[in-house]
């Protein structure tokens, strides 16, 4: 019976969520995060510098909108969490719904970015396409942060008032 139960254990995945400058109702999405079943492992606001905006989305600079998404990503603080949860980083893209909120209003109503985002480019939330992004985004914001750490309720940390 026992072996049975083990066949259906998936250890938890992390990813790195983001809700980006500028985004309102903020209290919302944290309480929607842990109802849809994340953990939330490490939060903290930060204001990303140019040259740390640059790196964070390098993979885009060759895109048309680039410097435009550099200069919003700086613009404010952003909300820096780990997520945790079994399949965290598929989980987390479907809990955005599409980059673009009025393909999400039609085709995902009920996601985060249907519900939060103003446009295209201030669309509320960002999360890691894959575990290998996940890995290297949580180590160039949270650092080192190792596998030993404790989660924490994210309740027991609220994002900075701004
Ligand atoms: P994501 O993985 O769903 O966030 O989408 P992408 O990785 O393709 O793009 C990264 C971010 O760049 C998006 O979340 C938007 O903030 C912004 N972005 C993407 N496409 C466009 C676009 O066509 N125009 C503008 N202005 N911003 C965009």
């Amino acid at each position: 019976e026992a072996e049975k139960e083990i066949g259906f254990f998936f250890p938890p995945e992390d990813t790195l969520a983001v809700i980006k400058p500028h985004t309102e109702r903020k209290e919302e999405i944290l309480e929607e995060i842990q109802a849809r079943g994340f953990s939330i492992s490490h939060l903290k606001d930060t204001i990303l510098s140019r040259e740390m905006a640059e790196e964070f989305y390098k993979e885009h600079r060759d895109k048309p909108f680039f410097s435009q998404l550099v200069d919003y990503m700086c613009r404010g603080p952003c909300t820096m969490m780990v997520l945790t949860k079994e399949n965290a980083v598929e989980e987390w893209r479907a809990a955005m719904g599409p980059t673009d909120p009025s393909e999400a209003r039609r085709t995902a109503p009920g996601s985060l970015r249907a519900r939060f985002a103003k446009d295209m480019l201030e669309n509320g939330v960002h999360g890691s396409s894959n575990m290998e992004h996940a890995h290297q985004k949580i180590q160039f914001i949270f650092g080192d942060i190792g596998t030993e750490s404790v989660i924490i309720d994210g309740a027991a940390s609220p994002p900075l008032e701004t």
